[in-house]
């Protein structure tokens, strides 16, 4: 078997950077899973499927018609949906809540399991999400638990927006934050935790780099 990075942790932690940035390191294959949370809440939305409707959103999610197509080093793969590119659209607060809501459903969470899993590839792979080392990929060789405070990770999400032109208020981001952290932990399905196994690297005030570094170190690179 390929070998596989896992890095869990809370929306904001620096993880989509930080896996980015490893993959390309190492030359490995990347896994976005919270891309298939926030594909399957869209896809829903577009066929008319209420974000509580179980049976519809299991079939939405077992055959979402999903590519991830590679992009110049550094940057956020393409998504395509149903020959759609999809990329910017699902980056949206909006579409990341509803994600956050079809993902407490385990029926859900397991239609997805196998598309996961089969990112498993040579010459290895780092899987980004809230249980890659827990359930889809538990027998990963190394794992990392990416957090940061919650007010730093709003500090970052408004710079992030800023930069992209739009303008938000920090304290509306810090409780979506908290909303979302509280749903993504106290869920039954797969909750928000670090694997007993995993290394857990807190974020605040550190630099990409610094992260970065210690990530390598524990993928033992
Ligand atoms: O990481 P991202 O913000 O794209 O994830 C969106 C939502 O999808 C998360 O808030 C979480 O509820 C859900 N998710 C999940 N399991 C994963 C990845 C994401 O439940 N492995």
């Amino acid at each position: 078997q390929a070998p596989v990075i896992t890095v869990d942790g809370p929306g904001g932690s620096g993880k989509g950077t930080v896996t980015q940035m490893l993959a390309r390191e190492l030359g490995w294959h990347l896994l976005d899973s919270g891309a298939l949370y926030r594909l399957t809440a869209l896809a829903a939305m577009r066929q008319g499927v209420a974000l509580d409707n179980e049976s519809e959103l299991v079939k939405v999610a077992a055959s979402l018609d999903v590519s991830f197509e590679p992009t110049p080093p550094g940057e956020p793969a393409r998504v395509i949906l149903a020959g759609e590119d999809v990329t910017s659209e699902i980056r949206t607060e909006t579409c990341g809540d509803n994600a956050s809501k079809v993902a407490v459903i385990q029926s859900v969470r397991d239609a997805l399991l196998q598309r996961q899993r089969d990112f498993r590839q040579y010459p290895g792979l780092v899987a980004d999400g809230r249980d890659m080392g827990t359930v889809v990929f538990p027998n990963a060789p190394a794992k990392i638990f990416l957090t940061a405070s919650a007010e730093e990770r709003a500090r970052r999400r408004y710079n992030q927006l800023k930069e992209a032109g739009v303008d938000v208020n920090i304290d509306a981001l810090l409780e979506e934050i908290r909303v979302r952290d509280e749903r993504d932990m106290n869920r039954s399905a797969a909750p928000l935790k670090p694997a007993d196994d995993a290394q857990v690297i807190d974020s605040t005030g550190l630099s990409i780099k610094e992260v970065l570094d210690r990530c390598m170190a524990v993928a033992g690179q």
